[in-house]
């Protein structure tokens, strides 16, 4: 009997809070919500990216870079993110601004919850064909917003070892005059890992690493941005490069040359990584044999929805990983670093090469990523630099 009065109490107890409960009291008492507006709203404004040096690379040289800083709020939350244009991929700030009045009249209207980010960027991805810098800027917002709602980390929302994160490389790039490079070498002392842009001729390029190997014994990657013209030429220089002490290879030539790309790898004593080769996901399946891995970067692949992708997919392909920049303030360098523990080697030196930055994010200690226990991407803006 005494059980089943127990049972007649407890039941009764329960039938009395299903009464007091309502569907209302979750959202109510949500502890995330900041009662404003769900409705997704976007923003953005121009920024320039002034180099500290010079940047030259196999076919053109700059002083800066095309940047757009956008802004998602929803609920009273804000997520940043960030379009960064090297002009020979092809976007400018006046088709990112075109893109993203698409945005937010054709897809932003769809969508009342944030954390659809699968959806959203689908969406977003099926507006333009190209555009994947102004994409990677709604991605790289979308996770900014979502991560500060949660109170976290991206790193450690998808399980990963901040401790596996790894140093960086820091980019030395082509300099015809001795004392602008041991200027850029000084530059970078802090840091163990150089990578030295070549593909110029072969005269220049060994006098590139000529003039660092005689006086830095630091770790050097080599990045031949498609400058090399064919396989034999391409595999004596990895030799020669091999016996300066070089770890790496990224892009030795043209994307389009894969057979020969194939060629080289397969002989090559030193891992070959794709760059202008690999930009999305579906590029994938057709580069393995022709590269030992691939180098993601998130103004290339649409952000780091499509990124997480690709890493699953190079890994069930055998294939190393890596990731990259273009010049970009910290808010695109801190979305990377979140992936940056899956990576074999990283190119995150974007906000360090850039005199102007406009936020603090992801700091480099002795030329290693440390991912904070903070937030989103970690982001904070720097006062008076931008108005968003
Ligand atoms: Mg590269």
């Amino acid at each position: 009997m005494s059980t089943r009065r127990g049972f007649l109490k407890t039941a009764g107890l329960m039938t009395a809070a299903a009464a007091l409960w309502q569907p209302s009291d979750l959202f109510a008492k949500d502890p995330v919500s900041k009662g404003g507006s769900k409705k997704l709203e976007l923003a953005w404004e121009d920024f320039k990216g002034i180099m500290k040096f010079t940047f030259h690379i196999s076919g053109s040289s700059r002083t800066f870079t095309p940047i757009v800083i956008t802004r998602i709020t929803w609920d009273g939350h804000v997520g940043y993110g960030e379009a960064a244009m090297p002009p020979y991929l092809g976007e400018t700030q006046a088709s990112c601004h075109e893109f993203y009045k698409k945005v937010v009249s054709d897809v932003f209207p769809k969508f009342d919850n944030p954390f659809q980010i699968e959806d959203i960027m689908k969406a977003v991805d099926k507006l333009t064909t190209n555009n994947t810098a102004a994409k990677a800027s709604i991605d790289i917002a979308l996770h900014d917003l979502c991560g500060n709602i949660m109170g976290q980390p991206w790193w450690k929302m998808w399980g990963f070892d901040a401790k596996k994160a790894p140093y960086t490389c820091y980019t030395i790039g082509y300099d015809e005059s001795d004392e602008k490079l041991q200027e850029k070498l000084e530059e970078a002392n802090w840091n163990k890992i150089i990578k030295v842009k070549l593909g110029m001729t072969e005269k220049e390029d060994k006098r590139m690493i000529d003039f660092i190997r005689a006086r830095d014994n630091r770790n050097i990657v080599v990045d031949a941005n498609q400058g090399w013209p064919d396989k034999y030429y391409a595999l004596d220089m990895i030799h020669w490069l091999k016996e300066k002490g070089v770890t790496m290879i990224e892009q030795p030539m043209s994307k389009y040359n894969l057979d020969e790309t194939a060629w080289v790898t397969e002989r090559s004593p030193l891992p070959v990584m794709a760059d202008e080769s690999c930009q999305r996901i579906y590029d994938i399946p057709k580069l393995k044999g022709a590269f030992t891995g691939i180098n993601i970067k998130l103004m290339k692949c649409t952000g780091l929805y499509e990124a997480r992708q690709m890493i699953t997919m190079a890994e069930q392909n055998h294939m190393k990983l890596m990731v990259g920049c273009m010049t970009e303030t910290s808010v695109a360098i801190s979305a990377a670093a979140q992936i940056s523990p899956k990576m074999e080697w990283a190119d995150l030196d974007g906000n360090y090469l850039l005199g102007n930055d406009c936020f603090n994010g992801m700091k480099l200690v002795d030329g290693r990523i440390t991912l904070e226990d903070k937030p989103g991407l970690g982001l904070s803006k720097k006062p008076g630099i931008i108005k968003l």
